[in-house]
């Protein structure tokens, strides 16, 4: 275990010759990352395919039992990391923000070292003897956005590592610190050369989905770049996993105790001030309670607070960048414009440091409204009143994302039917965003495609092959 001030220093660049990261919460600098250019890739994938075959060749225990070990070292400097994650992505140390993503780091690492994963026997009837079996791939990629950087990465790193592979790791420019710092852990207990951080741009991005001796590519991120992805790809064939963007639907039916589900549905929209790719984006409630839903939420919401991530007070904090908070002060601009009815915040207060966005309610918005259609990935939550379910599963389905979505009622069942015909790779009852390193993961329609977790997780970071005979 380090100190904060070591574990920065031990991956930020000799001084001056890096970029300057800044808080979020209040543009203070946090440290520098270092500007990994192309020939640094050139060298982490060279030295990727070189560590790669002895990691290989250990087999699934040895590699679990690594696996293991990074857990216990990322546990060991848990409260460093999150540290560093608060400063650099913004979200709180408290609730569940910063030490809640470090935890989940530990969680995954030793969940993905236990998963079982057998030969299948497909076929033996005394002709013919099929097995199937996942051989590592060589090299993966993994390409990780800014509002989960460490938990992402682990979720990308964890299963291919376990399943043989070696991986270069692209973060987000806007959080290369915490993964440079989380990857330096666990690689206190990794062979040298297997697992590199990239602290690169998109050029660096591009060159990995396209580099010829990565066999996959690991991305979570906006629907847009998965779709560059895509065609950089194409020449060598890659496998793809692609976590893309959502803009997930909840909805409530109307036999659901509004006082009791308020909460939950608090967390389900507004989980790291709602910059969460499977956090609830339309809340869509039927008519009868529909103003007991808005009144329970707004008090829910009200109670929350938001500020500087590092006042054990706060639970919510503030956009990450800029660009993210302009998108979401737009769209909450254009409802009210609109004629929608703001019931909370939606007036930021502009003389204060950072990019502190209020918490947001706004009812009575058409379901075409752009807070509605789009995804605006910050703590701004659009409300929409439907009378019949037809209706509403209609509206939860009527775009072309389909990552997570909600159905809240009092009755199983009920609830059972509506999610079976809403259009998501998740569908929650009475929650929304919960994941789990047991369960597959991953979206429907443009929310990309692969699932990432538990066994079929595994199995994406392998090649099949069958042995015949
Ligand atoms: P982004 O697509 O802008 O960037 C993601 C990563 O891609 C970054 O590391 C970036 O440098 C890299 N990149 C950019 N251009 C590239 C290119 N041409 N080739 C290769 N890499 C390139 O996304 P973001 O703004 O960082 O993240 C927010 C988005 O991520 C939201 O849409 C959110 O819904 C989505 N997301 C999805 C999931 C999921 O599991 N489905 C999870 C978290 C976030």
């Amino acid at each position: 275990m380090e100190t904060y001030d070591a574990l920065l220093a031990s991956v930020a660049p000799a001084a001056g010759s890096g970029r300057t990261i800044f808080d979020p919460a209040t543009g203070e600098a946090v440290g520098e990352a270092p500007i990994h250019e192309l020939d640094y890739l050139e060298s982490a994938v060279s030295a990727a395919a070189a560590a790669q075959p002895a990691w290989a060749a250990l087999g699934h225990d040895a590699r679990s039992a690594a696996l293991l070990k990074a857990a216990d070292a990322v546990e060991r400097s848990a409260e460093e990391l999150a540290r560093l994650l608060s400063r650099e992505q913004g979200k709180p140390l408290n609730g569940p923000n910063a030490r809640f993503e470090v935890g989940a780091c530990v969680a995954w690492l030793r969940a993905t070292a236990g998963l079982p994963l057998e030969p299948e026997t497909i076929v033996d009837d005394g002709e013919t003897r099929a097995e199937l079996h996942y051989r590592p791939i060589g090299v993966v990629g993994a390409i990780g956005p800014w509002n989960w950087p460490m938990m992402i990465a682990v979720w990308q790193l964890a299963p291919a590592l376990r399943m043989g592979n070696a991986v270069v790791v692209k973060p987000s420019e806007y959080t290369p610190l915490s993964v440079l710092a989380l990857v330096k852990v666990i690689n206190e207990e990794l062979p040298e050369g297997l697992l590199t951080v990239v602290s690169g741009g998109r050029d660096v991005g591009a060159r990995l989905a396209g580099h010829p001796a990565i066999g996959k590519v690991m991305f979570t991120g906006s629907t847009a770049t998965g779709r560059t992805i895509i065609k950089s790809s194409a020449d060598t064939v890659k496998r793809l996993t692609l976590e893309l963007g959502g803009n997930d639907a909840g909805i409530v039916l109307p036999d659901a105790d509004p006082k009791a589900i308020a909460q939950d549905i608090f967390w389900g929209a507004f989980l790291n001030t709602g910059q969460t790719c499977a956090a609830l984006k339309r809340l869509y409630v039927h008519d009868d309670i529909y103003d007991a839903v808005c009144e329970e939420l707004t008090a829910v919401a009200k109670a929350m607070p938001m500020g500087n991530g590092l006042d054990e007070n706060n639970v919510l904090g503030p956009l990450q960048n800029k660009a993210q908070y302009d998108v979401v002060a737009n769209l909450v601009e254009a409802a009210r414009a609109s004629g929608a009815r703001v019931l909370l915040g939606g007036n930021p207060d502009t003389s204060q440091p950072g990019y502190f966005y209020p918490t947001t309610l706004v009812a009575d918005i058409a379901n075409d409204n752009p807070l509605v259609a789009e995804e605006q990935f910050g703590p701004a939550l659009p409300i929409i009143r439907y009378s019949t379910i037809d209706e509403a599963v209609e509206m939860a389905n009527g775009l072309d994302v389909g990552l997570g979505a909600s159905v809240w009622s009092a009755d199983l069942k009920a609830a059972r039917d509506v999610a079976a015909r809403i259009q998501a790779g998740t569908v929650w009852i009475n929650r929304h965003g919960a994941v789990d390193p047991r369960i597959p993961f991953g979206g429907a329609k443009q929310s990309g495609y692969g699932v990432e977790f538990g066994v079929e997780g595994l199995k994406a970071l392998g090649v099949p092959q069958v042995i015949n005979g």
